[in-house]
């Protein structure tokens, strides 16, 4: 079985304030995007890894895998405007005949191989697609504006994170599209794709400002 990775970096993270791209936003001594190449370059399960780069910075995404001694990737494309046209830019360069395809943020630098291990087992239970997800403790309320419309059941809520894994067929024909979503799950969904729930990581947190960095970087 062959499994493809495709690592999603092309966000500009200006919630950060940066002069450069949230990928290559300092965590630590490195940049941002290193933890989770060095990380899927290192599990078991991937066979080849694709980066969608932030525009113009595909060769410093090269130069960065080249430096970690990752020697998995096979690619480094210019993502596109949205996050699911970079995904999309990516599963371009995903071969034909690849089994499983796993698509992570790079925003998510704590990737662990358990999470790796629960979502293709999960794929080779039969599912078309496996996702890491964390129940909701606190109270879910819908609003209207300011005012609070109702209260929602958060029993049947949870949070999704990445990497999502997906059997490679089911997510081609999904993505194939020009359909817009914040997940992959959800062009699977939308096709009547079988998706399970598995346990996610509370420290699979998506860097999104400084104070996130921060957090993580205490986690390294
Ligand atoms: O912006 P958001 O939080 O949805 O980003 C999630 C992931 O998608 C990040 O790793 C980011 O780099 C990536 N992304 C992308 N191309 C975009 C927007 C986001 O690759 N145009």
């Amino acid at each position: 079985m062959s499994v493809w990775a495709v690592i999603v970096a092309a966000g500009r993270g200006e919630r950060l304030g940066l002069d450069r791209p949230k990928a290559f936003a300092k965590l630590g001594d490195r940049p941002l995007l290193a933890e989770s190449l060095e990380r899927l370059d290192g599990s078991d399960w991937v066979d080849a890894i694709v980066v969608a780069a932030p525009p113009d910075w595909e060769e410093p995404v090269i130069l960065l895998a080249e430096e970690l001694s990752c020697s998995k990737v096979v690619a480094s494309v210019p993502g596109g405007e949205t996050r699911a046209a970079s995904v999309r830019a990516a599963l371009g360069e995903v071969d034909d005949d690849a089994a499983v395809v796993l698509v992570h943020d790079a925003a998510r630098p704590l990737l662990s191989e358990d999470v790796i291990d629960r979502l293709l087992t999960t794929l080779n239970q039969g599912w078309d697609g496996a996702v890491p997800a964390l129940p909701i403790r606190d109270t879910v309320k819908r609003v209207n504006g300011e005012q609070i419309a109702e209260t929602v059941d958060r029993e049947e809520l949870v949070v999704a994170q990445t990497p999502q894994a997906f059997v490679w067929p089911v997510l081609r024909e999904a993505a194939g599209g020009d359909g817009d979503a914040t997940d992959c799950a959800a062009l699977v969904e939308a096709r009547g794709g079988r998706i399970k729930a598995v346990v996610g990581d509370p420290r699979l947190v998506k860097i999104t400002n400084q104070s996130d960095l921060e957090l993580v970087e205490r986690w390294l």
